[in-house]
């Protein structure tokens, strides 16, 4: 659908971050402990989640995407097999979009999504969005960068690019976040 996408429940920025923090807080994670989103996706939630799965496909029944979300009814992560072997070592791109699936995951499983026209002020009815932000506060949790004395302390700790770590410094360093400004 030309100019829609599958509306999902408002979130602020605000309220991502509160379902990170809990969400780390479930699992029993450290304050700031950077966390390993692989393990996480592949054995940590399956023993957790009695109705996930995690799922790697081959390419070609994958075309033009590296990773998706099934949340309508059982829960389900498929990456490509080019993404889980990236994300076996190491890769960035590959954490990344992990932790974008792992947003749609806990962010809209309980809901079904309805077509929706964008305009210029709706983004956080947008789930690719919310996703994303999920996977920068997932990747680099608050409690842990408000330790950090920069952003260069924060790609150090986090693995993160500069650019991702500038970002997300500023956001919770200097600025309160007011959900539209990132
Ligand atoms: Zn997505």
């Amino acid at each position: 659908m030309v100019g829609g996408f599958r509306a999902v429940n408002p979130m602020t920025s605000k309220d991502i971050e509160h379902v990170v923090a809990s969400f780390r807080q479930y699992l029993g994670i450290a304050k700031g402990k950077p966390i390993n989103t692989l393990n996480l996706i592949e054995r940590v939630l399956p023993d957790l989640l009695s109705d996930y799965t995690f799922c790697v496909l081959p390419d070609e029944d994958m075309p033009g995407m590296d990773g998706l979300t099934a949340t309508g009814g059982d829960l389900t992560i498929y990456l490509s097999e080019t993404t889980y072997v990236a994300l076996c070592s190491g890769s960035l791109n590959a954490i990344i979009t992990a932790a974008h699936e792992l947003g749609h995951l806990i962010l809209h499983s309980q809901q079904s999504p309805a077509f929706a026209r964008r305009t210029h002020d709706d983004e956080r009815v947008d789930p690719e969005w919310q996703a994303d932000r999920f996977a920068e506060m997932w990747l680099m949790p608050r409690d842990g960068v408000e330790r950090c004395r920069s952003a260069r302390h924060v790609a150090a700790k986090y693995g993160v690019t500069d650019e991702m770590a500038e970002k997300r410094f500023l956001e919770v360093k200097h600025i309160e976040i007011q959900g539209e400004l990132f």
